[in-house]
């Protein structure tokens, strides 16, 4: 990362004594792990530290040192730094951003973030595509600024490594990823404190969502994409409650044969449906889900469509098989 961008980062966060540090909404272990992970270091400088995100710490991740601190609004807005984390724009941060706008336009931000889709809305923005997690990027962070890293700090960050990359089995897993970790293994982290919550026990519940998701998907273009969905129905069918989805996208694009996987779903709000995109090569999930006011990564992204579910699913799923057919066209590269 670049070094003169750290130090000026270094320079908005030395004069600032209150700091709110942002997790993304729908919150996952990268936003979470890095919010308090950095929030635990900057405790050590003496700064006062409120780790902020819309939408409560879900039950999976209340292993991690120092969950309770988040606070789901900005408050009082008495604060010298506003430190925006995993996400490149400020809409990602959920109502905060409508709620707070006057202040945010006003306070200064520090954006650190790996999102391709990233434009960076921070004063200083580092966006680092190249690592597999903004908590890989932290680690680099705290390399260059000997900023003090303490057990909990790396465990936080650990768990947004291992939550980032699949527990290093993605291929935005690289030998500086690897570097990284060691760094926080070395630190006191370990990766069975963040993998048993988060990836081998689960409630019966979830897995039945799971089940229930499976059992709906249809797939299409000989099988190269796949698709399903859940709604306030199927979490009822399941005994399950909404953030008990995350595993259901990955158990579909885990489907032999599968080039990408689309997963939707609707709760509560009946005109408003979410998409979870995971792909493989060349499906580009990031550019895909930019053209539906989305963003993301090459093989993960996600997007927002102001449609009831029915209907985002069709017309979002003609717009997958027509992409899938281009990909498999012989006269895509001809002409690319
Ligand atoms: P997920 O499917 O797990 O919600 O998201 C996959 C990836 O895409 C994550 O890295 C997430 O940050 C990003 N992403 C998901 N939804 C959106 C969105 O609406 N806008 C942008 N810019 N990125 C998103
Ligand atoms: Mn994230
Ligand atoms: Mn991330």
């Amino acid at each position: 990362i670049d070094a003169l961008r750290v130090q000026q980062a270094m320079a908005l966060i030395q004069p600032a004594r209150r700091i709110a540090l942002l997790a993304h909404e729908r919150p996952d272990g990268d936003c979470l792990g890095s919010a308090l992970g950095l929030t635990l270091m900057l405790d050590q400088l003496g700064k006062e530290c409120v780790p902020v995100c819309i939408d409560p710490v879900p039950p999976d991740f209340r292993f991690l040192p120092g969950y309770g601190r988040f606070q789901t609004s900005l408050g009082d807005e008495r604060f010298d730094l506003v430190i925006a984390l995993d996400a490149g724009e400020l809409y990602r941060y959920g109502a905060l951003a409508e709620r707070h706008q006057d202040f945010l336009a006003r306070v200064p931000i520090l954006n650190l973030d790996h999102h391709v889709s990233s434009n960076g809305c921070g004063q200083v923005s580092i966006i680092d595509t190249v690592s597999a997690a903004t908590a890989e990027l932290l680690v680099l962070f705290q390399q260059e600024t000997q900023l003090p890293l303490t057990q909990d700090a790396a465990q936080c960050l650990l768990t947004g490594m291992i939550t980032d990359t699949g527990s290093f089995q993605y291929s935005n897993t690289s030998a500086r990823t690897m570097e990284a970790a060691a760094v926080l293994l070395e630190a006191g982290a370990s990766p069975e404190v963040t993998v048993k919550p988060l990836f081998r026990t689960h409630p019966l519940a979830k897995l039945r969502l799971q089940a229930e998701v499976t059992k709906q998907a249809q797939t299409a273009c000989e099988g190269r994409l796949i698709w399903s969905y859940a709604n306030d129905e199927t979490l009822t069918i399941a005994g399950a409650t909404k953030d008990m989805d995350d595993g259901c996208v990955g158990t579909m694009r885990d489907v032999e044969g599968v080039m990408v996987a689309a997963f939707f779903k609707s709760y509560g709000e009946p005109q408003t449906t979410r998409l979870s995109l995971r792909t493989y090569e060349p499906f580009d999930a990031a550019s895909f889900c930019v053209r539906l006011g989305g963003g993301g990564h090459p093989r993960a992204a996600g997007a927002t469509i102001n449609r009831p579910l029915t209907e985002a699913i069709a017309e979002v799923v003609a717009l997958l098989e027509e992409e899938c057919r281009r990909l498999a066209s012989p006269t895509d590269t001809a002409q690319s």
